[in-house]
């Protein structure tokens, strides 16, 4: 497997990032999968219903759906979904809480989730990409 992310979206992301300071934020994935090639377009902002945590964020609902469809409709696929750990010296890895949940919805959707992680300085972000299969199998 291969993840590719579009041009300048790590940026993107770093800004989403930083927006919340010490607090993490996420949110959903959206690209093309080409065999083993996954191809990240777009990340959605959080939800306004979103969680966010020092520790834990959980991605809310509202206005989601619109924002799925709009990129549906440019031919882009669900993919996964993006969450940040802001703070100072922390791991770009998921945590067990995160593969736990990324594990459950890729067995209550049937299909391989792709879980990105973005994490330490907005000024100098590390990232990982790991796929999660439904039966638990991990993909870096
Ligand atoms: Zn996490």
């Amino acid at each position: 497997m291969k993840v590719v992310f579009a041009k300048g979206l790590v940026s993107t992301l770093s800004e989403k990032m930083r927006a919340f300071g010490e607090l993490e934020t996420g949110g959903c994935l959206v690209g093309t999968i080409d065999g083993n090639r996954w191809t990240i377009l777009a990340a959605s902002d959080p939800p306004p219903d979103s969680i966010h945590e020092p520790a834990a964020f959980e991605r809310g609902i509202a206005g989601l759906e619109e924002w799925l469809e709009s990129q549906f409709a440019l031919g882009r696929d669900y993919l996964g979904e993006w969450h940040t750990h802001p703070h100072e010296l922390s791991s770009p890895e998921p945590s067990f809480a995160d593969l736990d949940t990324h594990v459950a919805a890729a067995k209550r959707f049937d299909r391989a989730l792709l879980l990105v992680i973005l994490a330490v300085s907005p000024d100098n972000p590390q990232i990982t990409a790991t796929i999660v299969e439904p039966d638990g199998g991990l993909l870096r």
